[in-house]
């Protein structure tokens, strides 16, 4: 579970401030997708670098299973932020790997000997439905595939939460519905808490159980999907 209290962050350009979040406050439950959605400009990717401590917000807490982020030492927060699975908009691969050693490489990171990396590179691959895509490259795959791929990588260090952002906006609609069907397949998976941070609304509706609508870096809505949705 992920629990978010009171963020902000404020960014100033010489005498002026500028309030990219100011105050969001959200939980999200073990096994439940929320959606975070907003127009250019609401804070989703300030929020997106302050949840993963790429960014340090000005004041409030980032809690994963009741520990706070925020407060983390170095050493610390690097084992923290294995608790967050982070999937981009494009997958980002490097591709002079193959698919499995993209997805083994956060296992690599933390010592994980070559034959039971193997063993859960396989596992992955076989979640993510790309079972026989291991010793390809990153340039024979679609982008559809390729999300896959970043999908697996995010889930290689058993995070409690996989933060989307922008998971499907570089992709054409038939793709969009098969990455959002893996990502409700995920619900539930090891106690996975799941958010999604997207501009596109019928991403939230076909996979959220709730949504926050952030604007002007504050939570102006927040509930279960439909009443978040009837409300707009
Ligand atoms: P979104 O991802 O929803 O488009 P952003 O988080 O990128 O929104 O931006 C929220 C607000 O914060 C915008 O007004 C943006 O111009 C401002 N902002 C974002 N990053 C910075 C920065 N590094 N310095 C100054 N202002 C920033
Ligand atoms: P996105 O398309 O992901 O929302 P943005 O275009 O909002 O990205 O921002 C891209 C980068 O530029 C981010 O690193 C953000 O921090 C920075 N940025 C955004 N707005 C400003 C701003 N007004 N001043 C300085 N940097 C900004």
């Amino acid at each position: 579970m992920i629990t978010v209290t009171d963020l902000t962050k404020v960014y100033r350009q010489g005498r002026r401030e500028v309030r990219a979040l100011d105050g969001v406050t959200l939980t999200v439950p073990a096994g439940s997708i929320h959606g975070i959605i907003g127009h250019s400009g609401a804070g989703k990717s300030t929020l997106v670098r302050c949840l993963t401590l790429l960014d340090h917000p000005t004041s409030g807490k980032v809690e994963i299973n009741g520990v706070d982020l925020t407060a983390a030492r170095a050493d610390a927060l690097r084992t923290a932020r294995r608790r967050i699975g982070l999937v981009f908009q494009q997958a980002n691969l490097f591709d002079s790997r193959t698919i499995a050693d993209n997805v083994g490489y956060p296992l690599e990171l933390i010592g994980m000997k070559k034959a039971e990396r193997d063993a859960k590179v396989a596992e992955l691959l076989r979640v993510v439905g790309l079972p026989d895509s291991g010793p390809a490259y990153p340039a024979q795959l679609s982008g559809g595939m390729r999300q896959r791929v970043g999908i697996a990588r995010a889930l290689a260090t058993e995070p409690d939460v996989l933060l989307f952002d922008e998971p499907t906006s570089a992709l054409d609609p038939k793709t969009t519905d098969e990455i959002l069907d893996l990502i409700l397949s995920l619900k539930g998976r090891d106690g996975l808490a799941v958010l999604v941070i997207t501009h596109e609304m019928h991403v939230v509706k076909k996979i959220c159980d709730s949504v926050s609508l952030l604007d002007g870096g504050r939570i102006v809505e927040s509930g279960p999907l439909v009443e978040v949705v009837n409300s707009l």
